[in-house]
This record gives C-alpha cells, structure tokens and sequence, in this order.
C-alpha cells in the first residue's frame, strides 16, 4: 500500500493550507471523485454511507484527501452539557470525552484523512450561544489528539459586530485547527454584517476553515482562511436549522450550475431565460469541453455533469488562487476576479436586454477589507504590560 494521506502533530495544517474540498452526499462522491486535484482538492463526505464509502475511496486512493462530516449540527442543539453528539442506529446518542474520542478514532479506521468532530449547532449569542460555544472548545482542548478539525456550526448572528470577537477569541483558544459553518435561512452572506464579521475572522484566526460554504471560500482564503469545503449541492452550501429528520444533503430536482463568470451559481433555467435570443455562453471545462452552460436538464445525468462542471470550475478559480502569494497579491487577485465578474453582469444585461442584477454577496466583497479583529490584551483597559 502506498503512502496515506492522514493526519498528525503539524501535518493537519499541511492538510488544510490551500486546500479546496467538496462535500458531498456519500451517493455523489464517485461522480466528483474523477475531478478532484490530487494536491489541492478533497472530499467531505456526509450521508450515512459516508463511513463506507470513505473506506472505499481510501482504499482506491490512498493518497486521496477524504473526511467525514456527520452532520449533528442539522439535528440537534448543542447545550454547554453535550456539545458533541450522533444519530446513530440507535438513536441519538449525546457523546463525552471518552465517546468524542471513540468516534474520532472510527473517522480514522474508515481512512479519513483526519477527524472532524460532530459538533451540534451552536446558537446565537444572544440565544444563550456563548456558554455552548466555550463548552465545545474546552472540551475539546481536552482531547488528546493531534489529527482533528473542531467544527463550529454557528448561527450567522456569530459573525456581526456584536458577537465575532467572543467567537474569534474561542477560535484562538481551540488547540486544534476550526472549520467554521455559518448557519442561516439561505445565504448567510446576504445578512447584515457577516460579510465583514466573516473578513476579520479569518484575518485574526491563522488555523480556520470555512465549512459548508460556497463562493465565500475564496473570500476567506483571499483573507487567510486556511482552507475551505464547498457544498456540491444548494443545501451543503451554508448551515441549516438543526431538525431531527435532516438528512445528509439531498438533491434538488433543477440543475443548478457555477457560472465562473459571474461568480455564481444559477439554476440552469435562468439561464435559459438569459438567453433565450442570443448564443448562450459556452465552457470550456474538461466535462463540457465547449458545450452551452443552458444544456443541462434535470435528467440524472445532467444533474451530475453539471455538479462536475461547477466542481472543475471551482478548482480551475482554486488553481488561480494557489498560484498567488498570501497577502495583498492574493487579496489582489480576488478583487480582479470580483471586478471582472462585475463586468461580465454589465455585458451580460446589455446583451440580452434583460435586468442582471449584480448580487449582494458580490457588493459586499468589493468592499475594502476590515482589519483583524484586536486581541483581548490589545484592547484599551486591558493592557498588562504595566506602565512603561
Ligand atoms: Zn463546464
């Protein structure tokens, strides 16, 4: 067998720099498996299959990047009492240090690449969140382990000004790297402040990842995130009200496509609206090799084209962004992306005569960026210095 791509003392991070992945239901993994870059890519995978089918892709490839996300957070509420908890067959099942660890070690022996813990969600501050959100990370720090991803599913109200530097200061205590899911009805990016909220995270916190995200991947890493995972369908592309009968990400009926041009993914009807009396924009990624984006329909087999479609265009953006120092030139790049996309909103309204609005979420990243968040020494009337 050849060498595993797995996780342990600082080789987490290395796993984690730069690096994109999908996740996906455990019925998708195989159709997105062919796309995936072997140095930057990787798959989350979620479902209750995804033990087996990590197992299975590990055994395949073992140089292959595959995690786990069990998904407590669509289900349950964390409480500072039980912060970690599964379904299981037997139902649910609120876990403590000692069942936390054993679940670890099983994301292990199925070959994840790491250990990522099944956090429950965490409401907002406001919603007594703060006492939750403390637990998860004190206990935590207390497992002893070096191979493992605290997730932090969190209401979007975590990441306005109010709240973000409570929850970049639990970030900073976590010994371990954080993925981050920003939970909202629909896109959490479009309410107020988290945007910016989400900026000053990933400037002041060096071991972040954005979890369950879409496009705001790159915003995070352009603003130094150290990875990302990218939903393959609508419902993994942000966090969801925990429900007892969520399941692992289904599939939506419609065709839903990245459109790298605009930075966004559009249901394919749109874009049959869009270009219902001129020649439609073609792709020239390795699944469509110059093929129309309004081509697909809902059909299975178009339903999965497209997802491979968005995935390689997502890892074409992700290429670009790789090759960039971290810093300004990458932030650089980003805006060049965000004011080309810009553009491509204008060109695309003036050819088809129809209104293209240009999405909040794009507004928002064309803003300048904040500055990190200060630590709590730096602030005024905590200084410990002493006089001077
Ligand atoms: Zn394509």
């Amino acid at each position: 067998m050849g060498p595993r791509a797995g996780a342990g003392g600082e080789e987490i991070d290395e796993l984690l720099r730069d690096r994109l992945l999908i996740m996906v239901n455990d019925q998708s993994a195989i159709d997105v498996l062919p796309y995936l870059p072997a140095r930057r890519g990787g798959l989350v995978l979620t479902g209750s299959a995804a033990p087996a089918r990590c197992r299975e892709i590990r055994n395949a490839l073992p140089e292959a990047v595959a995690v786990m996300d069990y998904g407590s957070h669509t289900r349950r509420v964390a409480t500072p009492d039980a912060p970690f908890g599964l379904k299981s067959e037997q139902g649910w099942r609120d876990l403590d240090l000692s069942g936390l660890d054993e679940i670890l070690n099983g994301q292990r022996v199925n070959g994840a690449s790491y250990a990522v813990t099944p956090t429950c969600f965490i409401p907002a501050d406001e919603a007594g969140g703060a006492p939750v959100l403390s637990a998860v990370t004190a206990q935590a720090n207390r497992l002893r382990r070096a191979d493992t991803v605290v997730l932090l599913p969190c209401s979007w109200r975590w990441l306005r000004r109010s709240s973000v530097s409570l929850l970049a200061e639990q970030v900073r205590a976590c010994r371990h790297p954080v993925a981050l899911i920003m939970q909202a009805d629909g896109d959490p990016l479009e309410r107020g402040q988290v945007a910016e909220g989400l900026r000053q995270l990933c400037r002041s916190c060096p071991r972040l990842v954005l979890w369950r995200t879409d496009l705001a991947a790159f915003d995070a890493m352009a603003h130094g995130a150290l990875g990302a995972a990218v939903g393959g369908s609508a419902v993994l592309r942000h966090g969801v009200a925990p429900r007892p009968d969520n399941g692992g990400g289904g599939h939506k009926a419609y065709p839903v496509v990245l459109v790298r041009r605009l930075l966004r993914y559009h249901r394919v009807a749109t874009l049959q609206d869009w270009f219902a009396h001129i020649a439609p924009w073609i792709c020239d990624c390795p699944v469509c090799r110059g093929a129309a984006l309004t081509r697909f329909t809902d059909r299975k087999a178009d339903t999965i084209a497209a997802l491979q479609h968005s995935v390689c265009e997502l890892y074409s953006l992700h290429e670009e962004l790789d090759a960039t120092l971290v810093g300004d030139e990458r932030i650089g790049w980003w805006r060049q992306q965000l004011a080309d996309a810009w553009e491509y909103h204008r060109l695309l309204a003036a050819q088809t005569g129809t209104e293209v609005s240009y999405p909040k979420v794009l507004q928002a990243w064309r803003r300048q960026s904040p500055m990190a968040l200060p630590r709590a020494q730096e602030q005024p009337g905590h200084d410990r210095s002493g006089p001077s």
